[in-house]
């Protein structure tokens, strides 16, 4: 009889695997615990929340997802591959091509026009400069900043920033995007912008771990997790709509 083997970290099933993850601020003496023992697992298209109280850690595990910080113990696994021990060189190669990052004050370029912001991460990665560019103006489009191309960053709205760091963060099609309260300094307007146009991509098959204390932003996932003190309090699924496609694929298949 054949042995049933353990489910590896490697199953292609996971996008990312976090185990024991650690991480202690230390600054001047003092040590702040943001994060106490995560384990987390997140399926390719999955959309996932992280919602807590401010100090609960979720920028501090965002960074750790991102290879901003180094965690203190623990392993993460991207795509099957453990990536916490990489150089900051690989991190950066990765977040090029594997990791889409945007942020609450959307850390553009300020001396870059709309354009040469989106291209850049593109260009970094190596792709021809005429690809890059038809990216680009894609994603411009859908994103409905063809008009502002040639603007700089403080031309713009927050709404209209944050769309452009939503385009970078996507130019190189990130199999994970990561996004650390994009909404938490636009108006409503901006952040019903930013909110559907995360749900545009997710419906497309984008993974997305979108970090927020608002509950009402967090509402737009379809999973939630909350932290406290640097741990998992709640993981709830509120609904299932990757399980739910794959079981009607598996029965068109079954049915022939
Ligand atoms: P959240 O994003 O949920 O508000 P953070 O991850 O930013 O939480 O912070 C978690 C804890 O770690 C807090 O106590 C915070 O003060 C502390 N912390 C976060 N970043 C740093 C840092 N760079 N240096 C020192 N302490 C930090
Ligand atoms: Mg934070």
């Amino acid at each position: 009889m054949k042995r049933r083997e353990p489910s590896s970290p490697q199953a292609p099933a996971d996008m990312l695997l976090v185990e024991g993850l650690v991480k202690t601020h230390r600054v001047d003496g003092s040590a702040a615990h943001a994060v106490r023992g995560i384990d987390l697992r997140i399926r390719p298209g999955e959309f996932v929340a992280v919602t807590g109280p401010s100090g609960a850690g979720k920028s501090t595990l965002l960074h750790l997802l991102g290879g901003l910080e180094r965690p203190d113990s623990g392993r993460i696994f991207l795509n099957g591959s453990r990536v916490d021990g990489l150089s900051e060189a690989r991190w950066a190669v990765l977040r090029r091509r594997s990791v889409g990052i945007v942020f609450q004050f959307f850390n553009l370029v300020s001396t870059l026009t709309v354009a040469d912001n989106v291209e850049l991460p593109g260009l970094l990665a190596g792709l021809p400069p005429g690809k890059v560019r038809a990216l680009r103006k894609e994603l411009l489009a859908e994103l409905g900043l063809e008009g502002k191309k040639d603007s700089t960053p403080s031309d713009l709205s927050g709404g209209e920033q944050q769309r452009a760091a939503l385009a970078r963060a996507l130019v190189n099609s990130p199999g994970l995007l990561l996004a650390d309260e994009p909404t938490g300094s636009l108006d409503s307007k901006g952040t019903r912008e930013v909110l559907r146009l995360l749900s545009r991509y997710h419906q497309r098959g984008q993974t997305i771990l979108l970090v927020t204390h608002d509950a009402n932003v967090a509402s737009v996932a379809d999973r939630v997790i909350s932290l406290f003190d640097g741990q998992v309090v709640d993981d709830i699924s509120f609904d299932d709509p990757p399980a739910r496609t794959q079981a009607a694929a598996d029965v068109v298949r079954l049915m022939g």
